[in-house]
This record gives structure tokens, C-alpha cells and sequence, in this order.
């Protein structure tokens, strides 16, 4: 389908067609659907727009990943569907492992994920035939490669469920949310949460990416420690009830 670029909602339209395209492929589940559904209401309370909380969270995850000595980056059919050329180019600027990890998970699903990340250029993908399990976690998402998550002391989660969070911080793990919902339990439970689409945070994160890399090991600690994520979510709780409240007729 061809979406008018002068359409009001282009991006979000056509962002809807890269998942609806995903589901046809059997890359994004249909629960996924919603799941993006439930994010889009939150992205209208933001303005749709990157705020300088997320800028700010943006920031520490970026020092986090660039200081980890193993950091990986989570893909499920969302991402995968949405922004894959744009988490290989991250991967390869903070040098994470990129891991597949499913909730609703197939063999089949694994092997076209893999596909498009190959094809968007990461070397190697890791979550094929994953060993080892998270504990704490019920779901098929518990799954995690030695090599890869299981090893890993920073992980990056774009669109994650609040369990797989919580377990992968209570397993020591430095977890990176990027969640456009600032109250769900993953954004709560969260080492640093993004509030933010992934189609926007990801491109801003490569950007910072590209001119933190060159700082010194004490700059980026410096912005780490600096970064407190609940006052950080407050912060955009803030900026949403500034917005609506600042709001006038006709909407603008
Ligand atoms: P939790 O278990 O953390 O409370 P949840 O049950 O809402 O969250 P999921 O159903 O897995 O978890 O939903 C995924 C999350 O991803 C939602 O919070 C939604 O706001 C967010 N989300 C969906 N699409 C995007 C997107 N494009 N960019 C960023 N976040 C998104």
C-alpha cells in the first residue's frame, strides 16, 4: 500500500503498515499489533516528538552500553519489523550483540528475524538456540544464550513485558528500556527507562552514540551516575501534564 506523504499521520501510518507487513510475514505477532497500539496512545500524550527527558535517558543508556563490557540488544518482531537497519548500526557503534528473544516464540519467527537482521548487516545473531533460562521469568521469554543475554552485564529492551525486566534486573544485569508507556512495570523497573517511540530513540541513540564514543571512561561514569531513572519518569510525567494542560482549542 502506498501511503501519501502529505497525510497528516504519514509516519505513524506507515509505521502501522511495517508491523501489519510484519504480521502478514509472520515476523511480528498479532499480539504485537496491540501492543504498538497501546504505545501509539502514549506517544500522542508526549506530542509525538522526542522530550528532553528521553534525551537525557538516551544519553545514560548510551554511556551505559558504551562503558559494558558485554552489552546486548534485544530484538523481538516489533523492533524487527520497525527499525532493524537502525539496531545493527547501534550494535556495531556500541559494540552489543544483537539477541532475538520472543515471547511468543517459533522457530520459524527466530529464523525470518534473523533473516532481516543478516540482511540490515549484523554479522552474527545470537537467541537461535538459546541454552539457558532467566530465572524468574514463566514465559518463552526466559530463553537466553550463553554467549549473548545470558553473559551479558547491559541489555538494551525496546518494547519489553515488566516480568522479563524485573528478572533481568534482579539477575544483576544493567537493563535499558525504551517504552512509550512511562507507567508500565517495565519503564518502573527499568535501570534507565527511554520514554519514547523506538523509531525515533534508536536513530537519536546512534547519533549520541557516534560522539560519546570518543569521551573518556570518567565522562561517560559521569553521566551515568548523574542519572536517576524514577526522577527521570517523573520528569516526563511532568512534561505530559505541562503539555495537556497547556493545551488550547483548536489542538495544536
Ligand atoms: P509491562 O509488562 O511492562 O507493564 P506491557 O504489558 O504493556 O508492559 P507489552 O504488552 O509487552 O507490555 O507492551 C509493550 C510495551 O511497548 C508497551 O508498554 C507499549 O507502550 C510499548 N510500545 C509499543 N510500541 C512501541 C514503540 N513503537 N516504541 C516504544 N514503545 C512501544
Amino acid at each position: 500500500m502506498k501511503i501519501p506523504r502529505e497525510h497528516p499521520r504519514y509516519l505513524s501510518l506507515k509505521e502501522r503498515h511495517k508491523l501489519v507487513e510484519g504480521y502478514r510475514d509472520g515476523v511480528t505477532a498479532l499480539a504485537g499489533l496491540i501492543a504498538h497500539g497501546r504505545g501509539e496512545a502514549f506517544d500522542y500524550l508526549i506530542g509525538e516528538k522526542t522530550i528532553p527527558p528521553a534525551v537525557n535517558a538516551i544519553k545514560a543508556g548510551v554511556a551505559a552500553l558504551l562503558l559494558a563490557d558485554s552489552p546486548v540488544i534485544s530484538v523481538n518482531g516489533n523492533t524487527a519489523a520497525l527499525c532493524p537497519t537502525e539496531i545493527v548500526e547501534l550494535s556495531k557503534i556500541v559494540g552489543a550483540k544483537i539477541e532475538i528473544n520472543l515471547f511468543y516464540r517459533s522457530q520459524d519467527r527466530i529464523k525470518k528475524i534473523r533473516e532481516i537482521l543478516i540482511k540490515n548487516g549484523a554479522d552474527e545473531v545470537y537467541g537461535v538456540t538459546p541454552t539457558k533460562e532467566i530465572s524468574g521469568i514463566s514465559s518463552e521469554r526466559r530463553w537466553a544464550d550463553k554467549d549473548g543475554i545470558y553473559s551479558s552485564d547491559v541489555v538494551l529492551v525496546p518494547l519489553e513485558d515488566g516480568d522479563r525486566t524485573e528478572a533481568l534486573v534482579n539477575s544483576g544485569k544493567k537493563v535499558i528500556a525504551i517504552d512509550l508507556n512511562p507507567l508500565s512495570r517495565t519503564s518502573l523497573t527499568a535501570s534507565i527507562t527511554i520514554v519514547d517511540n523506538v523509531t525515533r530513540a534508536v536513530p537519536i541513540m546512534i547519533k549520541i552514540a557516534e560522539e560519546m564514543r570518543g569521551w573518556d571512561n570518567s565522562e561517560l561514569r559521569r553521566v551515568l551516575a548523574s542519572f536517576d531513572n524514577y526522577k527521570n519518569l517523573r520528569e516526563v510525567l511532568l512534561a505530559i501534564k505541562t503539555r495537556l494542560e497547556e493545551m488550547d482549542f483548536p489542538l495544536q
